[in-house]
């Protein structure tokens, strides 16, 4: 694969995130913050947010779309950056707008005979599902609902107006949500007396309640709002509407949402839209519906209409999972011509969008109207499903098929699934308990916890836990992050729940009615079966059932993931980078070849150190006081090392192989010094005792001596910055006889394999180097070493001899260093933590976490690479390597090598190979082609 050669500030240009676009704070006056729906169109989603973009878009196309308007992004962060005040001239164009609108509606804002009502609707760029908030039924009040009631009955009337109460009260004005709950489940209560129903809480739906039921509820309603606020419900339409308007921009600064875009790494000054439309209503009768639908699975990917829909009933009680709604094939019965009209809008919609489109519709009276189109979010088999196939039916190329796939989709195929035999055990020992909705994929296991902040604070204990709600809300949104999987007793296919899962990657089974779940008592039962807070419990995401216990889970077969691996081809013919993989064991290698690795980017040889059956001697070596003492415990290591190198190579077989002599610091392989201390007092006490008693002591006389010589010893390498310390190549140049045994070791595994016919390519890595002498001094005792090597055994074996690039002063006299290394890999481990100043080891847990949520760093620089300071020190090293070695092989090695923004610097500044770990490999092909193909702004 060819290094390329663009200018690095030139690509550095062009993957610029075109997502963050600036706050602009246009002239007030003459600036265009609304715009009906007729004049936008699909491109213009920064402005008009991704919702009000694909009204236009509708528009455009001619389909039937309800008179609406969009007030910008804009005009959202003008509103946040000046203390929370409209623009200058936007509300006299929301005033126009309305008026354009009454107009194409045949309605009028206000009016007492044929009253306009609308609804209002954020939309940022992005969809933030369940983030943001909806008012429906604006413009109703104690005059305008006459009108409503003569058009349409009082029974609708009221029920649209307590509706409006209810939502205004809680989204806008902030009352909480379950005072508004408690009236309403008090008059169902009520009702279901009246009508004898055995549970009268329980048994009795919106829809039982009369019209006497629902203008008490209003009634109540209203006192609730008095109560609260010390003002009446507000009566003026068009305060209705700026008080709505003022909410929806709010709530982009409200917790909820700032949470949602730092867990999907959306910029915060995108801004909202609001979308005005004019209301349809599905809940006109059984010649009206409303339903959500895609225009593929977004669970499998299967090319087919998939979504739900509900006679007589409005759109929030489809997402809401208010009512359990029916299979939107069944609209094919019910409705044959609505369904005929809106499945020719699916393909069409899809067609023009080339994209799986996610579709809210309503039917009133008899009419289809279309209310939203959005790109549709899909699990991870979806998402790769859909591109192979639109591939084939030639709706997109190749090219696009690799840049729609989010990286992350590809960790979340290759998540876990259950053990098929341990799951058959479950079901044997009668812990399969209840079956719900299928809402995302895979398989988890944890304790059962029944409220979201429990789960968050679980789960920073390291504990693995399933949250078990009811059903969600936006408010759960950290806890289910902090979860393994969820659980809900409701809700469908496109609940909350459902569509966070989804998105977030997690198992999720959603509306399993069978289970009872009490949140307050923490509990669920399940036919007589309590399962309480702390229990395990193992759900599956892709199947939807749920078991008692824990039951293992298995990783997919990669080989049998024919889409993915289709993608992955296809990416690997777009890409620069070669991806490469660390690993210790010749398992690792296997695994890493069977997903793709084109290399061994790192082989950590002291982990090899670490096996109880070598560790005995590995102290020895240590402890001894001199090279010539210590050489007989290298004669035992070299046999075993040679074994080890031996099987990667072999595994390896035709592809390059890094292997990095020793690396941590020595007293990472003795005893901790505080438990030797301790030892050491406790022998001494016991000996005393025992002397006092006349007791022989002479065994735990030896052994005090024993650890007294290893405390000893253990004291004499301890060191205050031990990272800083008498490690990497620090320790091969003051013992020498240790990386020379390594080398040796390599090189009679590599002549041997040579000798049976095989193709080792080693690559012979020192770390830690800052100046240049350090790696002069390795070389010249490493290199006779392997040649002697080579002579002896009368074979020449293919390798190389170079450093990790991992502390600054080696990245800025990498130039220097260059003449003496064909390779440099980048340690960004150690180099972010030697550029930053930052303990790699603890600071994630004392105060990284904290930087990022403040935004004092945008990311952990540890997980994602900075770009501007170590990615600084690694491109001049580059450079400068270059000039001296032109060919110089460069790569990177640290945890960043799997990760997707990391991986789009590395290609940015013409990096030969990242290598992350084998399970990653997937992930980092498709990265990197996606790198190689330039950015495209993704839905989050
Ligand atoms: C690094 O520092 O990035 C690296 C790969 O080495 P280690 O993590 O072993 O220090
Ligand atoms: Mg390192």
């Amino acid at each position: 694969m060819p290094v390329k050669t663009k200018s690095v500030a030139n690509a550095r240009r062009s993957v610029s995130r075109s997502g963050k676009s600036k706050i602009t704070n246009p002239k007030p006056t003459t600036h265009k913050w609304v715009w009906l729906s007729k004049e936008g169109n699909r491109d213009m989603r920064d402005l008009l947010g991704g919702k009000g973009a694909g009204l236009a878009e509708m528009v455009n196309a001619g389909l039937p779309v309800p008179p609406s308007f969009t007030i910008t992004t804009e005009a959202c962060n003008y509103y946040s950056a000046h203390g929370n005040q409209f623009p200058k001239g936007m509300w006299d164009q929301v005033v126009a707008a309305i008026k354009k609108t009454e107009k194409a509606a045949g309605k009028k804002f206000g009016d007492a005979h044929n009253p306009l009502l609308v609804s209002v609707r954020s939309g940022a760029k992005f969809s933030m599902p369940g983030m943001m908030d909806t008012v429906l039924n604006l413009g109703l009040n104690d005059e305008t609902i006459q009108a409503l009631i003569h058009q349409a009955g009082a029974r609708f009337a009221y029920d649209a107006y307590r509706r409006l109460i209810q939502m205004f009260g809680r989204i806008v004005m902030d009352i909480e949500a379950k005072k508004w709950d408690a009236i309403l489940d008090e008059a169902k209560k009520q009702r279901g007396i009246q009508m004898g129903k055995a549970d009268p809480e329980k048994d009795t739906k919106d829809t039982d309640l009369t019209t006497d039921d629902l203008r008490e509820v209003v009634r109540q309603y209203k006192e609730l709002y008095k109560n609260e606020l010390g003002d009446d419900f507000p009566q003026d339409p068009y305060k209705q509407l700026e008080l709505a308007i003022k909410a929806v921009f709010g709530s982009w600064m409200g917790k909820r949402a700032v949470d949602y875009r730092r867990l999907n790494k959306i910029p915060d000054n995108l801004g909202t839209a609001v979308n005005v439309c004019t209301m349809v209503f599905g809940n006109m009768g059984d010649d009206s519906g409303t339903g959500v639908a895609f225009t593929r699975d977004p669970s499998t990917g299967k090319d087919e209409l998939y979504g739900e829909f509900l006679i007589n009933a409005q759109g929030e009680d489809v997402v809401a999972g208010i009512r359990t709604p029916m299979h939107i094939d069944e609209m094919q019965e019910r409705m044959p011509e609505m369904y005929r009209q809106f499945r020719e809008i699916a393909r069409n919609m899809e067609k023009h969008y080339r994209e799986m489109q996610d579709l809210e519709f309503t039917v009133e009276k008899g009419k289809l109207w279309m209310l939203q189109t959005r790109t549709g979010k899909r699990t991870a088999a979806s998402a790769v499903k859909i591109a192979v196939d639109m591939v084939a039916q030639g709706l997109i190329s190749k090219k696009e098929a690799v840049q729609r796939i989010d990286p992350m989709h590809v960790v979340q195929l290759l998540a876990p699934r259950f053990d098929d035999n341990d799951k058959k055990a479950a079901t044997a020992r009668g812990d399969y308990l209840a079956s719900g909705i299928n809402a995302s994929p895979g398989a988890a296991t944890g304790i059962a916890v029944f409220d979201p902040d429990t789960a968050d604070e679980w789960n920073k204990e390291g504990k693995a836990v399933i949250l078990v709600r009811y059903e969600t809300a936006p408010d759960d949104v950290h806890g289910m992050y902090a979860s393994k999987g969820i659980l809900t007793q409701h809700g469908g296919a496109t609940s909350h729940a459902a569509v966070v899962a989804r998105g977030a990657g997690l198992p999720c089974v959603a509306g399993c009615e069978d289970i009872h779940v009490n949140e307050a008592a923490k509990k669920f039962s399940v036919n007589g079966r309590e399962i309480h807070e702390g229990d395990f419990i193992s759900i599956d995401g892709t199947t939807g059932q749920v078991f008692a216990g824990k039951i293992s889970t298995l990783n997919p077969d990669f080989q049998k993931e024919t889409d993915l691996q289709t993608i992955l081809a296809w990416a690997d013919e777009f890409r620069r980078l070669q991806v490469w993989a660390n690993g210790d064991y010749p398992r690792d290698a296997v695994r890493a070849r069977a997903f793709g690795a084109q290399g061994i980017g790192l082989c950590r040889t002291e982990h090899m150190f670490f096996e109880t059956a070598r560790l005995p001697i590995v102290r020895q070596m240590i402890l001894a006081k001199n090279a010539a003492e210590r050489q007989p415990f290298l004669d035992q290591l070299l046999p075993i090392q040679r074994g080890d190198f031996y099987g990667i190579l072999e595994a390896m077989d035709g592809l390059p192989t890094v292997i990095r002599l020793i690396d941590p610091p020595l007293h990472e392989f003795l005893p901790p010094f505080e438990e030797l201390l301790v030892d050491v007092t406790k022998l001494q006490e016991q000996i005393r005792h025992m002397e006092r008693d006349n007791v022989d002591a002479s065994y735990q006389k030896r052994e005090l001596a024993d650890k007294e010589n290893m405390l000893h010893a253990v004291e004499s390498l301890r060191e205050a910055n031990p990272m800083l310390g008498l490690r990497g190549c620090r320790l091969g140049i003051t013992m020498p006889e240790i990386t020379k045994m390594q080398v040796r070791a390599i090189f009679e595994a590599a002549c041997q394999l040579k000798k049976e016919g095989k193709d080792p390519r080693p690559e012979i890595m020192i770390p830690l180097i800052g100046n240049v002498t350090e790696l002069q001094n390795q070389k010249d005792i490493l290199e006779p070493e392997a040649h002697a090597v080579m002579q002896e055994q009368g074979v020449e074996v293919h390798y190389k001899f170079g450093t990790m690039i991992e502390i600054p002063r080696g990245a800025l006299t990498a130039g220097k260093i260059a003449a003496y290394a064909e390779f440099f890999s980048f340690g960004t481990n150690d180099l972010t933590q030697t550029a930053l100043g930052v303990s790699r080891d603890d600071a994630e847990r004392t105060f990284l976490q904290k930087y990022v949520d403040m935004k004092i760093l945008t990311a952990n620089p540890f997980q994602e690479l900075d770009r501007e300071g170590v990615g600084q020190l690694m491109e001049m090293a580059v450079k400068q390597g270059r000039k001296t070695r032109k060919n110089l092989e460069i790569g990177i090695c640290g945890e960043h090598g799997g990760d997707p923004s990391s991986i789009e610097f590395c290609d940015m500044i013409g990096l030969n190979y990242v290598s992350c770990s084998p399970f990653r490999v997937p992930v980092a092909r498709l990265a990197a082609a996606q790198a190689a193909l330039g950015h495209v702004t993704k839905d989050k």
